[in-house]
């Protein structure tokens, strides 16, 4: 099983930290040692002093393709769960200054928070707009629409084919929408995908 990301899928968020609007989906991974699963705490690790939450909705591949074409993309999916892609930010910009792979800022263990539960895609009420949101102790801070993301999951799904076989139980981090900010201990992070909350925990 493989975890694939993808960075700077929503316009909003992409200005915010100041990179550029991509031409083209970026992609990167982490390897499979980074799930955090079952609302068990995040503790912040010591590499890094500004440890952000990026909430962002996950695709669960269920079938094994490669090459596949956008418009046959939705197949390989059925079901949507929600995550956080925390990121070590101090470290990747040190590492994106050197122009140097961003594994050590973004794959490190328990850096892909899951939710336990998925939710059927056919469930949704609107296919094109899936709505997601972050609480930080309480108070929204990330609110997402698929609807904004610059390449569609199906889009992504076709991209990433073209250089990775997906394989059943491979999962997809879609990018993350404005309003990424750090965390301390003591902090309690809630998803909500639709009106389902999906993972609540804290960091410690
Ligand atoms: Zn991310």
């Amino acid at each position: 099983m493989k975890i694939i990301c993808i960075g700077r899928n929503y316009r909003d968020h992409a200005r915010e930290l100041n990179n550029e609007i991509p031409e083209e989906p970026v992609i990167f991974m982490k390897p499979d040692s980074a799930l955090l699963r079952n609302n068990e705490p995040f503790y912040i690790p010591d590499f890094s002093n500004d440890l952000h939450y990026e909430c962002e909705l996950i695709v669960r591949i269920n079938r094994l393709g490669k090459n596949i074409e956008t418009r046959f993309a939705h197949r390989y999916f059925d079901e949507l769960g929600l995550g956080i892609d925390f990121t070590a930010r101090d470290l990747q910009n040190q590492l994106k200054a050197k122009g140097l792979p961003w594994e050590k800022a973004k794959g490190f263990d328990r850096s892909a928070v899951i939710s336990s539960e998925f939710i059927p895609v056919e469930d949704l009420s609107d296919r094109e707009s899936i709505k997601f949101q972050l609480k930080k102790n309480g108070e929204v801070v990330q609110q997402g629409d698929t609807a904004n993301m610059l390449f569609s999951i199906e889009e992504l799904i076709g991209e990433i084919s073209k250089f990775f076989t997906l394989k059943i139980g491979d999962l997809i981090y879609t990018g993350t929408p404005a309003g990424v900010g750090p965390v301390a201990i003591g902090d309690r992070l809630e998803g909500f995908l639709e009106d389902k909350k999906m993972f609540d925990f804290e960091i410690k």
